[in-house]
């Protein structure tokens, strides 16, 4: 990595669902669709064809790539509403809210990036759930800030170090589209095999 490499916003989300999904996706360029993926980025598509205008009081556009330098992270949000002057990034996801935070952390990246691009400090943001038709209130708080922070800086040492997180089964797994490439049950039966031989 040097300082032209720039981490996708995405690549956080990635990260905070499975660090070795991350490496497949953004370091060894593996992806496989399916059911999930495709409905996502379906919706992705619909939604970035809507354009921009006002709703309301609300001023909304769409599809507006995000980029910064200090934190070096790069990437596309759905949709930017302003409000009286305050500015919220809004992320579309496909089903709905799930027990870990790894959208609040993309949502949080994505103003990360529009502070630096407007000056102005960013206090929230939201989750569309598709499924189930909610917006559900991202702040964003000093801890996920530094989670957030965490997460780049833990993604820039495998770029730097090249060293692949392990794969780790867990109840994620169940609905990873790279499960069939990374068979991490399989990697855990070796491990052992090779503990007790
Ligand atoms: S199958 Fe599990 S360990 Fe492997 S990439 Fe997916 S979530 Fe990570």
């Amino acid at each position: 990595m040097n300082n032209h490499d720039y981490i996708p916003i995405a690549a956080l989300n990635q990260y905070a669902y499975c660090s070795h999904r991350y490496w497949r996706m953004f370091c060894a360029g593996e992806f496989l669709d399916n059911q999930y993926t495709i409905e996502g980025t379906s919706l992705h598509d619909r939604v970035h064809t809507l354009g921009e205008g006002h709703r309301e009081d609300t001023w909304q556009v769409r599809a507006v790539w995000l980029k910064s330098e200090q934190y070096k992270l790069i990437g596309k949000a759905d949709l930017i509403e302003e409000v009286d002057g305050n500015w919220y990034p809004i992320e579309y996801k496909r089903g709905h809210k799930r027990e870990w935070d790894n959208d609040e952390l993309q949502v949080c990246a994505q103003a990360l990036c529009l502070e630096e691009m407007i000056g102005q400090k960013i206090t929230q943001g939201y989750v569309y759930y598709a499924q189930s038709h909610q917006r559900q209130l991202v702040n964003i708080s000093a801890e996920l800030r530094v989670t957030a922070i965490a997460t780049i800086q833990a993604i820039q040492n495998i770029q730097q170090s090249g060293k692949i997180p392990p794969a780790i089964y867990t109840q994620r797994c169940r609905g990873c589209s790279l499960y069939q490439q990374c068979l991490p049950q399989a990697v855990d039966k070796v491990k052992r095999y090779q503990e007790i031989k």
